[in-house]
């Protein structure tokens, strides 16, 4: 599983990187961004709760 956020849609609120920090982290540019890698096992449920709460669904796991 793989976590990819839209550089272009995320407004920077920071939530992701508060429900999964294991995946989510802040970018230089206020945006989220995901960490390089497959999301590990144990930060799959919280990574799919980040990407159903992220308020502009800027966020795609696949
Ligand atoms: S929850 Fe969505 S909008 Fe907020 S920082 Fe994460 S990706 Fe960006």
């Amino acid at each position: 599983m793989k976590a990819i956020v839209d550089q272009d849609t995320c407004i920077g609120c920071g939530l992701c990187a508060e429900v999964c920090p294991a995946v989510f982290d802040m970018n230089a540019n206020g945006k989220a961004e995901a960490k390089a890698g497959s999301v590990p096992a144990d930060a799959e449920a919280a990574c799919h709760d980040a990407a159903e709460q992220c308020p502009v669904e800027a966020i795609e796991v696949r």
